[in-house]
């Protein structure tokens, strides 16, 4: 048997059973490539959900977390943290924000972003204005708060209640939005580019149409850039290539390029609501995730990192773009950097499995939209190696269709 064999089989007792899991025990892994514990390589393209945007293991994010282990794990909230002082400025020089909560997950930040949404407006508005439009197929966490915002009822089944006071409409539709502010609206929550929903863009202009109408009704704009900030789509956070800033922003993911953080940014007229007490994580900002963020911040912001994700972003896409032409099953290729999505008219899943097999890791959201995100290091070499294992599949299974 082998060895991955026998860890699977191992798995099966007492491990949550929360994830439909792929044949594949991880080992170890070195920039676009993951190894499993027999020794064979995968091509990495979905490098752990969009977070590890740096590959594995980069090695300047390696030696920040080895300094700082022998320095000092964690220290309490109660006390002041330099390495999360200094993420702190990083992202709010880099941003519209002025201030940013830390807690250690997308969910969780997502929380934070709605927490402070309805204090800022019971103390400046009134306790009844407390509800929040978010959109259908989006996706904002697996706590109580976040299946209740994400548009989507799959993740909702057997959890009811809802936590109240959430509204769904279609993104990209500015009337329908418009039609749902009501009197006890206090924030509108968005992905500027949706992700589990199925890579699905805002139509130009949607976005600088959604902050005139939060200025026009006094509403907080929340961008959930859990998975496309961080350098994802080419800029360091999607809206800054919308031409519109949110109030609110919340980051997780590729912020520490593999560690677990979250970041709530706020600006500063909103971030006095949530005062000493108000909110807290033990866990958020400490020292060793902080100074495995800031590294990786740096490297994004210092190393070539945005530039590498554009430039190998449209590479990626102008060669998906071609297959259209040359297999029937795809239906629509789209996204922004290095978040891509292939659209295809049958279900995805199978695609996935069979690539797993021949050593390449993607991943199929919304059913039916092959998903890339591979680390934004990737170079044309493993793309076109990439190309070679996913033309080779779409081949085999174009000419089975045509038997
Ligand atoms: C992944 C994701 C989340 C949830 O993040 P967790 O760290 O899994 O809690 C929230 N919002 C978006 C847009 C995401 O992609």
């Amino acid at each position: 048997m082998s060895k991955s064999q026998a860890w699977i089989d191992r798995g099966i007792s007492h491990v949550a059973k929360t994830y439909g899991r792929y044949p594949l025990v991880a080992d170890c892994g070195k920039g676009s490539w993951l190894l499993d514990i027999d020794g064979k390589q995968y091509l990495d393209f979905l490098a752990g959900v969009a977070v590890n945007n740096l590959g594995h293991c980069h090695p300047k994010v390696v030696r920040a977390i080895q300094e700082q282990a022998g320095k000092l794990l964690h220290c309490s909230n109660f006390y002041h943290i330099p390495q999360q002082i200094e993420l702190a400025e990083l992202l709010c020089e880099h941003s519209f924000g002025d201030r940013v909560f830390f807690c250690n997950s997308g969910a969780e930040a997502n929380e934070a972003a709605i927490k402070l949404a309805r204090k800022y407006s019971a103390e400046n508005h009134n306790p009844e204005r407390n509800e929040v439009i978010t959109a259908k197929a989006s996706f904002h966490g697996r706590t109580l708060a976040g299946i209740s915002a994400t548009g989507q009822d799959k993740v909702k089944e057997g959890f009811a209640p809802m936590l109240p006071g959430f509204t769904h409409v279609p993104f990209g539709d500015i009337e329908e939005l418009r039609a749902a502010v009501g009197p006890n609206t206090c924030a509108i929550m968005l992905e500027p580019v949706q992700g589990e929903g199925g890579v699905n863009l805002p139509p130009a202009g949607y976005l600088q149409e959604v902050r005139e109408l939060c200025d026009l009704n006094q509403l907080l704009l929340i961008f959930d850039e859990v998975q496309v900030g961080c350098g994802r789509t080419g800029s360091l956070f999607a809206y800054q290539q919308e031409g519109v800033e949110p109030d609110i922003m919340t980051l997780a993911k590729a912020l520490a390029g593999g560690p677990p953080i979250g970041a709530m940014i706020s600006r500063e007229q909103h971030a006095v609501a949530l005062g000493p007490g108000t909110h807290g994580s033990t866990f958020g900002g400490n020292p060793l995730m902080a100074a495995a963020a800031l590294a990786t911040m740096k490297v994004y912001l210092e190393d070539g990192v945005l530039e590498n994700c554009i430039a190998m972003g449209n590479y990626l896409y102008g060669k998906l773009k071609e297959w259209q032409e040359k297999y029937d099953f795809i239906v629509d290729v789209r996204g922004r950097g290095l978040m891509l999505g292939m659209e295809l008219n049958i279900e995805g899943g199978g695609f996935v499995i069979t690539a797993l097999e021949r050593g390449l890791l993607i991943n199929c959201t919304a059913g039916k939209v092959l998903r890339f995100v591979p680390p934004l290091t990737v170079n044309q070499e493993e793309i076109d190696q990439m190309l070679e294992i996913l033309g080779g599949i779409f081949t085999d299974y174009q000419e089975k269709q045509n038997d």
